[in-house]
């Protein structure tokens, strides 16, 4: 089977020849453990963290070692006590086409309840992350003004829709082309969007949020974080949960320059990561599927096709290429 690794470290924007695609033997599962076939493959903005010999709250990627990631797959040979061939499973060993793994670190999920892929997305890690920001985070109440940026991505266009199920008085976001602007008030709801390259974000968000914002869903940083400063109401709250602007940067950002409004206004912001919020799985996913099911919460992905295109599809989603979220499907 063939796995994709890193070669050499990125400096600002990651280019092909950082990543080689390497074909390897495929281990047979020993005791206790399942062989997979990949289906389907996540890529993620954290993944360009994981680029840099950088102490984080992920360890980096080793040179010359298969990367890792979300994965849905099917068991295709087990010597795993409940596991059996064609069972589906969600697992970490993501970035290669076949993985021999521990049964104790895979999780089973069933594909008559949910397409497979979502639960690389609207079910899965970014959904999570969407509704434990506003739920736990945040503290999301009725009648808040909420403004979501990245809102046409995985986490952002959840986020949004979120929000509004859950009271929110006025929802706004923003995203980096005319089309997926239309997206978000036409489909998901949102009552008013704009093109952050259409203009100064802070002078959009002033026009869409005439009534201030009390809540901030920060996928981005920069200039959209000093927009959301100005923006806030006293008491706003804001969840930074990335800051997509300023991975490839090889520099310190210029903004936010007026960070001193968050003591006049009181104001809260509070970094998250997902895994902290486990717990609120089964709640979310109880709560997520009957907005599906009942047509009040939709979704989109972006479907790149085969394993060789992995890294272009990574590439995309750093540049906006996808709606929603970004998969690599081994299906085809
Ligand atoms: P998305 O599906 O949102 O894909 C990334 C999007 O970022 C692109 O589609 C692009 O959309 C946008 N983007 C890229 N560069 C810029 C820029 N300079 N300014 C504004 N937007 C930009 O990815 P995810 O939903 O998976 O992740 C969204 C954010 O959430 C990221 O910051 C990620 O790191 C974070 N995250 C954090 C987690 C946590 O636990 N804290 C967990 C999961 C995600 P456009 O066309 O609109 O520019």
């Amino acid at each position: 089977g063939r796995e994709w690794h890193l070669v050499s470290r990125p400096r600002g924007w990651p280019v092909p020849e950082d990543f080689a695609l390497r074909e390897v033997p495929v281990r047979r599962p020993a005791d206790g453990e399942v062989l997979i076939r990949n289906l389907h493959l996540s890529v993620d903005p954290y993944m360009r963290g994981r680029m840099n010999d950088v102490k984080s709250y992920v360890a980096p990627f080793a040179l010359d070692e298969p990367m890792d990631g979300a994965a849905v797959g099917e068991v295709v040979e087990s010597a795993a006590a409940g596991f059996s061939p064609g069972d589906h499973v969600l697992h970490s060993f993501g970035w290669r086409e076949y993985a021999t793994a521990e049964a104790a670190r895979v999780t089973p999920v069933s594909a008559e309840l949910a397409p497979l892929t979502a639960y690389l997305s609207v079910l899965g890690m970014t959904g999570l992350t969407a509704y434990a920001g506003l739920v736990d985070v945040a503290e999301l109440r009725e009648g808040d003004v909420v403004f979501v940026s990245g809102a046409a991505g995985a986490v952002g266009g959840q986020a949004g829709q979120i929000a509004r199920l859950k009271g929110a008085s006025r929802v706004i976001g923003s995203a980096g082309s005319d089309e997926k602007v239309r997206l978000l008030t036409e489909e998901y709801g949102f009552d008013a969007a704009f093109n952050y390259r259409a203009g100064p974000v802070g002078e959009q968000l002033a026009a869409a949020a005439p009534d201030g914002i009390d809540v901030y869903f920060d996928n981005v940083g920069g200039d959209h974080l000093e927009a959301a400063l100005d923006a806030f109401n006293v008491h706003g709250r804001a969840v930074i949960c990335g800051m997509i602007s300023q991975y490839n940067a090889t520099e310190p950002p210029a903004a936010p320059r007026n960070l001193m409004l968050t003591v006049g206004k009181r104001l809260r912001l509070q970094g998250m990561l997902v895994r902290d919020h486990q717990e609120l799985q089964p709640r979310f996913v109880e709560e997520v599927s009957a907005w599906i099911r009942s047509g009040e919460l939709t979704y989109r992905e972006t479907v790149a096709e085969g394993i060789e295109n992995t890294v272009d599809a990574f590439l995309g989603m750093l540049r906006g290429l996808n709606t929603g979220k970004m998969i690599v499907s081994l299906t085809g």
